[in-house]
């Protein structure tokens, strides 16, 4: 009975994620377990993605560099390069660091760090480059310098922001330390104004690959559940719910396969039809729960008798079941029964009668099959020896009569 209330496992992340699509982020935050995989997913993909940013940064600091080197004073150029060149050094080892996967997880801090760094001398210089156009052209790489860690690093706001400003402070510092005084006039043009454009666009770049990163999440899951329902409708439309066996639906489709199969290679195939002697009776006693507690604890004892891959054990009616087996002659299959008919005894199930235990009458038929007809005609061989069971007083095993055998096997 349980699998038909079955949880599906991924409807709470799918509410969580729609939940938190629904309410937005407008903080940048989700709920703590989708936070925690959202930046687990995060520092995989911006590292990736930085292995062919790196590439391009690296170009717009190649351009900018030749730029501003052509416009730089003779006199300075070599004191610009002396430190202007650090910038790309940090942008070649960022890069570097980016394509060695098991560094991926530490991608915030370095390419935060590196950042920093960047701002940081791009900051300095200017209180480092004294010469009037010099110092111009270094306010102009600044610029550049905050714009692209905002938006082109792949770093989330907060590293971003923290990068920045404390980049920018400490270039402050150094410039103040090598005795250049800060312009704050030209400083907030272009330093603190590229700033807060750059956080601007990067809380958007941030705001929208949240989004997506949740829709994606829907899809993915979505697709999952799908699948899981699918699963779980192809396993319950084969099963019978309250013993878990096969139904008659699965027998048939399995039965005319290895009928087949077996008409081909000419092998044998077993069946034992088994039903539980006096069952209106012990119903009757016990109460319907009663009866299907019953009629599991001998389904799954039965079950185990259908081991191999072509074995089946088939819930076949009310109380009355078929067991399968593949590659079984008359002989073996008796055998088999009896074994059947010596564990149900000794499930030791009370019967009304306290002297008595709940017991099964089983038909048994083998056949190899022949030429003509379906597998119906074993079933229907294996149905008329449980007869001759019931008839014959009940608990015990009696084998398709040798006559028809000799027709059935002899002949097919
Ligand atoms: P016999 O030895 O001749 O087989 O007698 P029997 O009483 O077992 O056979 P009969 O066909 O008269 O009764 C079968 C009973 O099985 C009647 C029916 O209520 C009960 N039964 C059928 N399906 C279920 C089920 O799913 N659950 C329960 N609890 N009882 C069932
Ligand atoms: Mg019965
Ligand atoms: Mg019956």
């Amino acid at each position: 009975m349980g699998q038909q209330g079955e949880e599906c496992r991924f409807t709470p992340r799918i509410e969580e994620t729609e939940r938190a699509l629904r309410e937005g982020f407008l903080w940048l935050t989700f709920p703590p377990q989708l936070e925690q995989r959202y930046r687990d997913d995060y520092r995989h993909e911006a590292a990736h993605a930085f292995r062919y940013r790196s590439i391009f940064i690296l170009f717009l600091y190649l351009l900018l560099s030749s730029g501003i080197y052509a416009l730089m004073p003779e006199s300075e150029r070599l004191g610009w390069i002396s430190w202007y060149g650090w910038v790309g050094v940090i942008i070649v080892g960022a890069s570097v660091l980016s394509r060695i996967r098991s560094l991926d997880r530490w991608f915030l801090w370095y390419a935060g760090l590196g950042s920093m760094l960047a701002v940081a001398l791009s900051v300095a210089i200017t209180g480092i480059m004294h010469h009037q156009v010099a110092n111009q052209l270094t306010h102009a790489a600044i610029m550049y310098a905050v714009v692209i860690i905002y938006s082109i690093v792949g770093l989330n706001l907060r590293t971003a922001v923290l990068a920045g400003w404390i980049g920018g402070a400490l270039g402050m510092m150094i410039a103040s330390a090598a005795g250049g005084a800060v312009d704050w006039d030209v400083a907030h043009r272009t330093y603190t104004g590229s700033s807060l454009m750059g956080m601007l666009i990067c809380y958007l770049i941030e705001h929208g690959h949240r989004r997506a990163y949740l829709q994606a999440q829907l899809l993915t899951l979505a697709h999952q559940r799908t699948e899981q329902y699918a699963e779980q409708v192809a396993r319950l439309s084969r099963t019978d719910p309250l013993t878990g066996l096969s139904n008659r639906r699965h027998q048939d489709e399995v039965l005319d396969l290895l009928w087949r199969r077996a008409r081909r290679d000419q092998f044998p195939i077993a069946a034992l039809m088994i039903d539980v002697d006096h069952f209106k009776h012990y119903n009757d006693h016990f109460g319907h729960l009663g009866g299907d507690e019953c009629l599991r604890t001998v389904a799954a004892s039965l079950a185990r008798f259908a081991g191999r891959a072509d074995d089946l054990a088939v819930r076949y009616g009310g109380e009355e079941f078929l067991l399968i087996l593949s590659g079984t002659d008359l002989a073996s299959a008796e055998q088999i029964a009896r074994r059947v008919l010596e564990v149900v005894h000794g499930l030791a199930l009370p019967m009304p009668d306290p002297a008595l235990h709940i017991t099964v009458s089983i038909g048994v038929a083998s056949m190899v099959p022949g030429p003509e007809g379906d597998f119906d005609i074993l079933l229907q061989r294996a149905d008329a020896a449980l007869y001759q069971a019931k008839q014959r007083g009940r608990n015990q095993v009696m084998t398709d009569s040798p006559v028809i055998l000799l027709a059935g096997n002899g002949s097919g």
